[in-house]
């Protein structure tokens, strides 16, 4: 099952866009008021510890990226609906400053939404408005924002590992407070969500996934790889007939973050080695931040570039007193001093 998009010359373009709405991430222009009157912020102090381009993330809005797709009319303003395929839709919540991405993934009999985002907006509403199908959900890691909207679905996949299990419990308002506060967010917010009453509510796990995992959603099968690094139940999964990977946080054409507390650095190189030898079997990537289809070329330039940043000499930037690592349409983030 290959793609009418795809093909090399497709990729071209979506890289070259990708590369050139990167540059101007850089803060090389003054930003613009997006919306709202109350948000206008110079240098966004109030987003920390999440890389250079983070002082004017609404620069970058709407990425032209999101033209190559079918915009899907909805109810929901604070979701942003995408055809990616026949049988994939992107949800994007760009009203925030993780502009997270999650898939709904179609089968003949059932459905997989990868994700369910921050957890503000009626996800599963918004899912049962696209399909009939069951859907289940597996999250790609349980970081807050991928995780939101998870407390509306029956049946969850998930790993069993005591990561996973802490965040089944949800996180309290001021755990999460500052994720919907000024710097953060410049949409409305929905369902009388405020930066008060905001938090991430409890889910449980019903079905356990381990690596190599088939889920058969009916005439397609996903596989499940878990490539701890990110975080330690991060995963990703390949649809292997249509050439796709869904990658998560583990890559995505921004700031990849192997610097948080709950990253361990040398699993993430890890894993990116695993990755760059599956990456003859996938043609795209599908990550779960800010772009949904981009080329699977960069799972051997992120291990790569893994691998540059250990050598003596490489050149970084210092960005709120982490190391950020440039290359060819993403940074790597790592601690300073770094973890090697
Ligand atoms: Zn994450």
């Amino acid at each position: 099952m290959r793609y009418a998009f795809k093909g090399k010359e497709v990729t071209k373009f979506i890289l070259i866009i990708s590369f050139s709405i990167f540059i101007t991430s850089c803060g090389e222009k003054a930003p613009d008021k997006i919306a709202d009157d109350n948000i206008e912020v110079v240098n966004n102090q109030q987003v920390q510890g999440r890389g250079e381009g983070k002082d004017n993330w609404w620069d970058n809005l709407p990425r032209a990226h999101w033209d190559n797709f079918e915009k899907v009319e909805q109810d929901q303003d604070w979701f942003e609906v995408y055809k990616i395929t026949e049988d994939i839709y992107a949800i994007y919540e760009m009203g925030q400053f993780e502009e997270a991405i999650c898939y709904l993934i179609l089968g003949s009999e059932r459905a997989l939404l990868f994700d369910t985002g921050i957890g503000v907006g009626a996800i599963k509403k918004l899912v049962s408005n696209l399909t009939d199908l069951p859907v289940s959900v597996l999250n790609s890691h349980t970081h807050y924002d991928h995780v939101g909207g998870n407390h509306y679905f029956d049946t969850i996949y998930g790993t069993s590992t005591e990561y996973t299990a802490n965040h089944t419990m949800g996180r309290p308002n001021n755990e999460v407070r500052e994720f919907v506060g000024p710097g953060w967010v410049w949409k409305p917010m929905p369902n009388g969500v405020t930066v008060n009453n905001y938090y991430s509510k409890p889910f449980t796990i019903t079905n356990f996934i381990n690596d190599g995992d088939k889920i058969d959603l009916g005439d397609r099968v996903l596989e499940v790889f878990l490539v701890p690094g990110h975080t330690p139940d991060a995963l990703v999964v390949m649809d292997r007939a249509g050439r796709l990977m869904f990658t998560g946080d583990t890559f995505y054409p921004a700031s990849l973050y192997a610097h948080m507390g709950d990253a361990n650095f040398d699993d993430y190189v890890k894993s990116a080695e695993r990755l760059a030898t599956m990456s003859k079997d996938v043609d795209i990537l599908l990550p779960a931040h800010n772009e949904p289809w981009v080329s699977s070329d960069y799972l051997q330039a992120m291990y790569d570039g893994f691998l540059a940043i250990q050598k003596p000499g490489t050149q970084y930037n210092i960005a709120d007193g982490d190391r950020e690592y440039r290359f060819d349409g993403f940074t790597i983030m790592v601690s300073d001093p770094p973890p090697w």
